[in-house]
C-alpha cells in the first residue's frame, strides 16, 4: 500500500477496534482527511483524555471521574442490594429505566473460555470480597447477566462462588451472611442478545420480575 504514513497508521489504529474491518477502517481514515483541523483536534483531545480523566470505581469498579462513583456516594441509594453486570454500558441501561435503587458490580465482560477470559480476568473475586467485608449488611445480590451462554456460565459461578461465602459466614456466626439472597434477571429479556440493547420497558420488567436464582 502506497498510502502516505500517517494515513497508515491511522488505518492500522481503527482496524484494531471492535467490528472494524480493513474497508471501514480505509474509509473512516480518508473520511477524517476531510474533517477541520479544530474537529480533529477534539477528537484528539477526547482521545487523549479518555483513560487520563477517568477512573475505576473501587468499590463497584464502574468508570467514572470520580472514586468513589457518584452511585455509590450516593447516601439515599439501597446500599444492601447489588446489581452485578458485565459491562459499564449496562448500568447505563439500567439506571434509564428508574427501576433500581440499589448499588452496582460491574465485571468488565464474561466467562468465555473461547476467548480466553475466566474469572480471574474480571472483577469477580473484588465482588466476593465486598460481600465477605462488607460493612452494612447485603440481603441480595441481582444477576444481571446478559441473557446468552456466557451470561449463563459467569451468573451459574458467581451464585456458586456465594453460596460458598453464605456457607463459611454462616458456620462462623450462624445466620448473619447465610441468608443472602440470589437473583437472576426475569424473564422477557431476548435470549442471546445484550441487555444494553434491551429497551427501557423490558429491562424495567426484567428488575421487578426477577426471581431466586
Ligand atoms: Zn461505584
Amino acid at each position: 500500500m502506497n498510502l502516505p504514513r500517517s494515513l497508515r497508521s491511522l488505518i492500522e489504529s481503527f482496524e484494531k477496534l471492535p467490528g472494524i474491518g480493513p474497508k471501514t477502517a480505509q474509509r473512516l481514515a480518508f473520511y477524517l482527511l476531510h474533517v477541520p483541523q479544530e474537529q480533529l483536534e477534539e477528537f484528539a483531545q477526547s482521545l487523549q483524555n479518555l483513560k487520563k480523566n477517568t477512573v475505576l470505581c473501587s468499590i463497584c469498579y464502574n468508570v467514572a471521574e470520580k472514586d468513589p462513583c457518584p452511585i455509590c456516594a450516593d447516601q439515599n441509594r439501597d446500599k444492601s442490594v447489588i446489581c452485578v453486570v458485565e459491562q459499564p454500558l449496562d448500568v447505563l441501561a439500567l439506571e434509564k429505566t428508574g427501576h433500581f435503587k440499589g448499588l452496582y458490580h460491574v465485571l468488565h465482560g464474561a466467562i468465555s473460555p473461547l476467548n480466553n477470559i475466566g474469572p480471574d480476568e474480571l472483577y469477580i473475586k473484588q465482588l466476593i470480597q465486598r460481600l465477605a467485608s462488607n460493612v452494612s449488611p447485603i440481603t441480595e445480590v441481582i444477576l444481571a447477566m446478559n441473557p446468552n451462554m456466557e451470561g449463563e456460565a459467569t451468573a451459574m459461578y458467581i451464585k456458586k462462588e456465594l453460596e460458598k461465602l453464605s456457607r463459611e459466614a454462616g458456620s462462623r456466626s450462624a445466620g448473619e451472611n447465610g441468608n443472602l439472597k440470589i437473583t437472576r434477571l426475569g424473564q422477557g429479556l431476548p435470549t442471546g442478545a445484550d441487555l444494553e440493547y434491551a429497551d427501557e420497558i423490558t429491562l424495567a420488567r426484567a428488575i421487578e420480575g426477577r426471581k431466586e436464582f
